[in-house]
C-alpha cells in the first residue's frame, strides 16, 4: 500500500486542493502550514485551532510528517545532531549549528541537511561515502530535517520565532543527483507560507557533476553555491574525491564563476585540509593562483577524525599558514571552527555507527 501524502510533501496549492477534496475549506491549509513551518509542529495534536474530529481525520488522510521522532546527540558547544528515521528504516542525519557558540539565543541557527541516504561520491575523509548510496531522499524528508531542528531550537530558546536562520545542503549526499527534490525543498524553506528563509541564507554544495550547476543557475530559486573542491589540482583531487563523474578542478571553478555571474549569489569553495595530502604551503600557493581574481571565497575545514579512516588533521600552524597565503592573494579564506566533535558532527558518522552497530 502507498503511504499517504504528508503535509510536508505538499506545496500550498496542492494542500489546499487536498483539503477541498476532503470537503474542508481551503484556508485550513494555511492554518496547518503555519503550524508546521512557523511553529515546527510535528503532529495535529498541537493544532488546537482545528476541531478534534478534523484533527483525527487529518491524521489518517494527510499525516504531518513522513519521518519519526529523531535521536538527539548534543555537544557542549551547542551543536546538536539529529538522526532521523525514515518510514523505510533509512537513517538521515541533520545538524544544528548555533553561532556564535554560547550566545543565547544565537544570532545564526544554521541547519545542515542531507539530500540522500548515504552518498555515491566517496570523498576519502567522509563517513557518508563509506557505506555507499542507499537512495535519494524525498523533498518531504529533506524539509522535515529543518522542521525537526527548528523544533529543537524553539524548545531551547523560549519558542522563538524564525528558529532557523540559515540552511546548508551539506549533509549526506550529492544534492545535484537529487536536484528536483532539492529545489522542491528549497521552495518550502523559502516560501512565505513555508519557513520564509531568504535564498541568500540557503547554500547548496556539490563536488561538481555534469550539467547540475547551470540547471540550478537557471532556476528562479537559485540559492548560494558551495563547491566541494578539496584540492588545488586534478591529481590530488582524484585522491581526495575519487569519483569518476566529478568534474576536473578547472571545470568546477568555471561552473562556479558562471553560476555567480548568472545568479549574483555567493559561491564558495569548500576545502577540507588533510595532513600530508593537500594542506602544504605549496598547495595553498597553487590554489591561490587558480582562484585569484575569480571572486570566489574559500572555506577551510581542518579534517575531523572519522573512525575507520587513517587520515590526520594538519597542525594549527599549517592551517593558519594555508589561510594566510590565500588571504595574501586577496582570497577570503576563513577557517571553519571544529564544532561538535564529541557527537561526531562530521557528515555521516552517526549513521555509519548505527549501521555498523544496530540497536538490539
Ligand atoms: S563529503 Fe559530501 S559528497 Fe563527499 S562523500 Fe561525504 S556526503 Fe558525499
Amino acid at each position: 500500500m502507498l503511504a499517504a501524502a504528508t503535509v510536508t510533501s505538499h506545496d500550498r496549492d496542492s494542500l489546499r486542493d487536498a483539503l477541498v477534496t476532503m470537503g474542508e475549506k481551503a484556508f485550513r491549509a494555511d492554518q496547518i502550514l503555519r503550524h508546521v513551518y512557523k511553529r515546527c509542529a510535528t503532529s495535529y495534536d498541537e493544532m488546537t485551532d482545528l476541531g478534534a474530529a478534523l484533527r483525527e481525520r487529518l491524521k489518517a488522510e494527510i499525516p504531518v510528517m513522513s519521518t519519526a521522532e529523531p535521536e538527539e546527540n548534543k555537544s557542549k558547544d551547542g551543536t546538536a545532531k539529529l538522526l532521523v528515521p525514515c518510514a523505510d528504516g533509512q537513517l538521515v542525519e541533520c545538524v544544528l549549528i548555533p553561532e556564535p557558540p554560547g550566545k543565547s539565543p544565537p544570532e545564526r541557527r544554521t541547519v545542515c541537511v542531507s539530500t540522500q541516504a548515504g552518498c555515491p561520491v566517496g570523498c576519502v575523509f567522509c563517513a557518508s561515502g563509506l557505506a555507499g548510496l542507499a537512495r535519494n531522499l524525498t523533498a518531504a524528508e529533506i524539509v522535515e530535517q529543518a522542521i525537526r531542528v527548528g523544533r529543537l531550537v524553539r524548545q531551547r530558546y523560549d519558542e522563538m520565532d524564525h528558529p532557523i536562520s540559515n540552511v546548508v545542503f551539506m549533509g549526506m549526499g550529492e544534492p545535484f543527483y537529487n536536484l528536483d527534490r532539492v529545489i522542491a525543498a528549497i521552495e518550502r524553506l523559502n516560501a512565505d507560507w513555508g519557513m520564509g528563509i531568504g535564498l541568500n541564507r540557503i547554500t547548496v554544495s556539490t563536488v561538481g557533476v555534469e550539467g547540475g550547476v547551470m540547471k540550478l543557475a537557471a532556476h528562479p530559486l537559485a540559492p548560494n553555491l558551495a563547491l566541494s573542491l578539496h584540492a588545488p589540482n586534478d591529481e590530488i583531487r582524484a585522491r581526495v574525491v575519487p569519483f569518476a563523474k566529478a568534474l576536473p578542478v578547472a571545470e568546477v571553478l568555471a561552473e562556479g564563476v558562471k553560476y555567480q555571474q548568472k545568479t549574483g549569489k555567493d559561491v564558495t569553495c569548500e576545502y577540507v585540509l588533510l595532513g600530508d595530502i593537500n594542506s602544504g604551503p605549496e598547495h595553498a600557493r597553487e590554489l591561490a593562483k587558480r582562484i585569484s581574481g575569480k571572486g570566489l571565497k574559500v572555506n577551510l575545514i581542518p579534517y575531523n577524525a572519522v573512525e575507520g579512516l587513517s587520515y590526520e588533521a594538519p597542525g594549527s600552524k599549517a592551517v593558519a599558514e594555508f589561510s594566510r597565503i590565500l588571504e595574501a592573494a586577496g582570497i577570503p579564506a576563513p577557517v571553519r571552527r571544529a564544532r561538535g566533535d564529541r557527537i561526531a558532527a562530521a557528515c555521516g558518522q552517526l549513521r555509519l555507527k548505527k549501521i555498523a552497530a544496530p540497536s538490539p
